[in-house]
């Protein structure tokens, strides 16, 4: 092994492509590069027939009909699409949505704009784990609730929700049911229909395949779902999303999700063996370590651990020459922002601002999981004993920062 490379440990803010999706995506840049809507030549029509054969490969993996499916530029465009489209074409049935504190910027701020358009948005909290309560969804549920929004698995904690109540709950109240899968989808078993999913957004770059890549499936019957188009123009996609399709790019993600499911028993196998093995070791090695996120209801290759008496942005900073890896608060990201999702399950400023996020996935080998755990251990045993405030907790007994 090279002790010099930089071991990928950021899984959840993207993944390298895999070789096979490159390979299924190569003819369609060079030979093959006809635009999909020019039907008159055989340039276009192949271009056109590799993208319905996509479109169907990806619709069969969540369990939908192809024509449910509109290619987007990635899950923030779906989230848009979807949040924005829904409540703009059912404004007169109702303006009130529901969605929770944890999810995705591209949620959060779609709703925020709907805000000033007069919607009412209702925020659900979470528990000590990331999930939401059912209980508490039936309850805030109002004769103008329109929507309801979820993301299938959190990015910085990996928490999964309990989709399929609660696509029972909105499929009962007559409401229709988002989930921001971009995490999750390739991850875990998905299917629209089992889960009484409305509507599902989906990256391609979360699951192997390239950026810039994404989809939005739309339920088309029982009940059927419109949308206000967000991107106005040749009326691609039926209508919905216009411009030029992006068909390497099609072709890949649809390479790229059909390889996770067929894979997926035997691959989240393994990522889940090489994360239990980082979290026990770290554990056993570190006292005063806690695990942000649930404990069994979570996305195979994710683990969020805050660092007890670690000044944050040492310990990132430290880390970085020789693992990728995210933080889950303020430490690393470029704007400083602050993580509002572990706050909302309950972990202190201390231990929130000294969270970091590892993310495993398909290319991760055990010697990067050796590698990993000599360097945190290694390192935070390093940066506590410059720590007078550790050194004090040892001595005295004082309780987490
Ligand atoms: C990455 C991510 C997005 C954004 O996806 P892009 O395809 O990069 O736009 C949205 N939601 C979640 C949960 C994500 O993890």
């Amino acid at each position: 092994m090279n002790s010099k490379k930089l071991i990928y440990l950021d899984n959840h803010a993207t993944t390298p492509m895999d070789p096979l999706v490159l390979k299924a995506m190569e003819p369609y840049f060079l030979n093959e590069f006809g635009n999909a809507a020019s039907k008159d030549h055989a340039y276009g029509q192949v271009a056109h027939q590799a993208v319905e054969n996509a479109r169907a490969e990806i619709a069969r993996c969540i369990g939908a009909e192809p024509d449910e499916i509109v290619f987007t530029s990635g899950a923030t465009e779906s989230d848009n699409l979807s949040i924005k489209g829904l409540a703009q074409m059912y404004a007169e049935k109702g303006k009130h949505i529901i969605s929770s504190v944890i999810e995705h910027h591209a949620v959060l701020d779609s709703l925020k704009s709907l805000e000033k358009e007069g919607f009412e948005i209702t925020l659900l909290p979470v528990d000590q784990f990331g999930q939401i309560s059912i209980d508490l969804l039936k309850k805030i549920i109002r004769p103008e609730t329109i929507l309801i929004s979820i993301m299938t698995a959190n990015n910085e904690i990996g928490t999964v929700q309990p989709i399929a109540q609660i696509g029972e709950v909105a499929r009962e109240n007559g409401i229709f049911f988002h989930t921001d899968a971009a995490q999750a989808a390739g991850k875990i078993p998905l299917d629209v229909n089992e889960m009484k999913i409305d509507l599902m957004s989906l990256s391609a770059h979360k699951f192997y395949g390239p950026k810039g890549m994404g989809a939005l499936y739309v339920r088309s019957h029982s009940p059927r779902v419109r949308l206000q188009s967000q991107i106005e123009g040749g009326g691609h996609e039926s209508g919905w999303r216009s411009g030029s399709l992006n068909v390497p790019g099609i072709v890949g993600m649809a390479k790229a999700f059909s390889l996770c499911v067929e894979k997926m028993d035997q691959e989240s196998e393994q990522v889940r063996v090489l994360r239990d093995q980082l979290q026990d070791a770290i554990q056993n090695e570190l006292d005063e370590v806690y695990l942000n996120g649930h404990p069994k209801e979570r996305l195979p290759g994710c683990l969020n651990l805050s660092f007890g008496y670690i000044e944050s942005e040492a310990l990132i900073k430290s880390l970085g020459q020789k693992l990728a890896v995210s933080s889950g608060a303020a430490c690393s990201s470029a704007n400083f922002e602050p993580s509002y999702v572990l706050p909302a399950i309950g972990v202190g400023p201390d231990l929130a601002h000294c969270a970091i996020r590892f993310g495993l996935g398909r290319f991760t080998t055990e010697s990067d999981i050796l590698s990993a755990i000599e360097i945190v251990v290694s390192t935070v045993k390093h940066l506590r004993s410059e720590s007078p405030l550790y050194d004090l907790a040892l001595k005295g007994g004082a309780g987490v920062l």
